[in-house]
């Protein structure tokens, strides 16, 4: 199975800490592809520093349930402290897609709740699946603006 995981970082080092959560995403499966880093402004709590953002497309053979339990794993084993929604942390990994699979279950909905809001998440995800192209164009310009690719 493809699926796309959103990766955040506000702390620290947050280019270190995203390439660092890419790095390791290799452990739970393949990194067949992977968006620039890009900036962008801290969404819903917006008194916190700026945040970069990554998608990568993994192709894993684990359900969609034990990839969250692994990403959860390596959020933690990288540092991610104590930290309430939205707020600043030292890396988030989100499961945006998984395949064409619908998930709606408490602790894990699929595709992201969020995502169809979210230009940090949906701008790197239309560099590497270009599906989500339209979906990206559609949203206004102004939260457009606040993403902006950190890197070629
Ligand atoms: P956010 O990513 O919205 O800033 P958190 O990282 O604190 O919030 O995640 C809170 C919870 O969201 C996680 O414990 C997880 O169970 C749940 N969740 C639901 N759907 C997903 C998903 N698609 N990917 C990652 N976490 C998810
Ligand atoms: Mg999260």
């Amino acid at each position: 199975m493809i699926a796309a995981i959103g990766l955040g970082s506000n702390l620290g080092e947050p280019e270190g800490n995203v390439e660092r959560a890419i790095g390791r995403l290799a452990e739970i499966g393949r990194v067949a592809a992977r968006s620039r880093l890009y900036w962008t402004e801290p969404w819903g709590v917006a008194d916190q520093p700026v945040f970069i953002n990554a998608v990568v497309l993994l192709q894993t053979s684990l359900g969609a349930r034990e990839l969250l339990g692994e990403l959860k794993r390596l959020e933690g084993e990288l540092g991610r402290g104590d930290t309430f929604r939205w707020g600043p942390r030292e890396i988030d990994l989100d499961i945006l897609t998984y395949g064409d699979a619908r998930i709606d279950e408490t602790d894990l909905v699929v595709p992201h709740a969020r995502l169809f809001e979210r230009a940090f998440a949906l701008g790197p995800l239309a560099e590497v699946d270009p599906r989500f192209r339209e979906a990206y164009e559609r949203l206004p310009a102004a939260e457009r603006a606040g993403v902006r690719a950190a890197s070629g």
